[in-house]
């Protein structure tokens, strides 16, 4: 462990300069060709049998023990926003409209600087390493794309690490939950229809602007009054459409939103009372309601023994001054995909410092990070892999 705390902070300068050029460059989901090619070419550089357009622009790195097994597998995402950057940093993003605003390039930096470091003890590995760069993680279900483009075969990995920059807690902060840590996602939507008219003469009209109103106030109640109180679960409406004019009662209305959960029972009992009180007020209403769900990506669930390492080699980097096993967030991950049946962990490495206004929310166009997050993450991946294969 301590030769990685030591190497990481050898090669310092070269992963901060290397994070600041792809935060230049940020490319979103599935146009990441820059960033690949950069990745693509170290990799080889380093030895590595490397494979790309794994996932339309993803890229795989193994570096081969000497033993079949065990194979740890490493995951690093590097897909960028369509946000415009507001920061006034000489490394701004040239790109206009585009914006590295969740710290996916300090993860490729910390990727290629893991690489590295372990790459030097290439000869005396036991096991292997498949260094896996991902496509598209913000919503662009990346992961899967690269499962089912093999990434995930030959050799198939025994274990799966990943870890996320967060601005949510101050550098030098660590975290790795034992079981449940980001929730699952899914997307509703729902149409009402009633019967427009003249908005001078309603009592002719079933309204589905005012069934839809009714509709928002009830879904306040999923969460509160069918799920107990230590169920993590949210509902939240984020749009609402309806009519286009003034004096026109329409005769549809639409509703989607987002919901997060972290159990089947949950999601089960969520949907449920959803569709319930859509259809059940509509028709209250006078209305009638269709809900349709899209499942997104599913709950990061992690192993005990995985985060239990994870937090054993946090607490060894003395830049680590706290390591947590309470972290849970309804912020969504596809990282869960490579853990279906793989046992293994999803982490948090803090990033944010207050006292240099580094502590903007991920997804921010002034999200930026401390930079000395970037070696302490290196320090903890490469460590995790030491355990494993050296
Ligand atoms: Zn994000
Ligand atoms: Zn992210």
């Amino acid at each position: 462990m301590s030769e990685f705390i030591k190497a990481a902070k050898r090669l310092e300068k070269a992963l901060i300069a290397e994070r600041r050029d792809f935060h230049r460059h940020p490319e979103v989901g599935y146009h990441e060709i820059r960033t690949s090619g950069i990745v693509a070419r170290q990799l080889n550089e380093l030895g590595m049998q490397v494979r790309v357009g794994v996932g339309k622009t993803g890229v795989v790195g193994l570096l081969k023990g000497q033993q079949t097994r065990p194979t740890v597998l490493l995951r690093f995402d590097m897909d960028a926003l369509p946000i415009q950057e507001e920061n006034d940093v000489e490394y701004v993003s040239q790109n206009d409209g585009v914006m590295h605003a969740c710290g996916h390039d300090g993860h490729v930096a910390i990727g290629l600087c893991a690489a590295r470091m372990l790459a030097e003890h290439s000869d005396e590995l036991k096991g292997s390493i498949k260094f896996v760069f991902q496509p598209a993680e913000e919503g662009g279900a990346g992961a899967a794309a690269m499962i089912k483009d093999g990434v995930l075969l030959e050799p198939r990995p025994d274990y799966v690490y990943g870890m996320h920059l967060w601005n949510e807690r101050p550098v030098g902060w660590v975290g790795a939950t034992d079981g449940n840590m980001m929730a699952g996602s899914c997307s509703w939507q729902c149409t009402i229809v009633g019967n427009g008219g003249h908005a001078a003469a309603p009592h002719h009209t079933n309204d589905p602007a005012v069934a839809a109103a009714q509709i928002v106030v009830g879904l306040q109640t999923v969460v509160s009054r069918n799920l107990p109180p230590s169920e993590l679960v949210v509902v939240s409406v984020t749009q609402i459409h309806c009519g286009d004019t003034h004096n026109v009662i329409p005769t549809e209305a639409s509703l989607a939103g987002t919901l997060r959960y972290f159990s089947d029972s949950a999601y089960e009992t969520v949907t449920n009372s959803v569709t319930r009180i859509v259809k059940d007020i509509a028709s209250a209403m006078g209305c009638t309601a269709n809900v349709t769900f899209s499942t997104g990506y599913r709950p990061v669930s992690n192993d005990l023994d995985a985060a239990l390492l994870v937090r054993e080699m946090a607490q060894c980097v003395p830049e680590v001054s706290t390591v947590s096993n309470d972290e849970r967030t309804a912020v969504s991950e596809d990282f869960s995909e490579f853990m279906v049946d793989i046992p293994g962990c999803y982490f948090f490495v803090g990033s944010a410092n207050s006292g240099l206004g580094l502590d903007y929310p991920h997804h921010h166009p002034r999200f930026n990070i401390d930079e000395q997050s970037l070696t302490i993450g290196a320090a903890i991946m490469a460590s995790i892999a030491s355990e494993y294969v050296l």
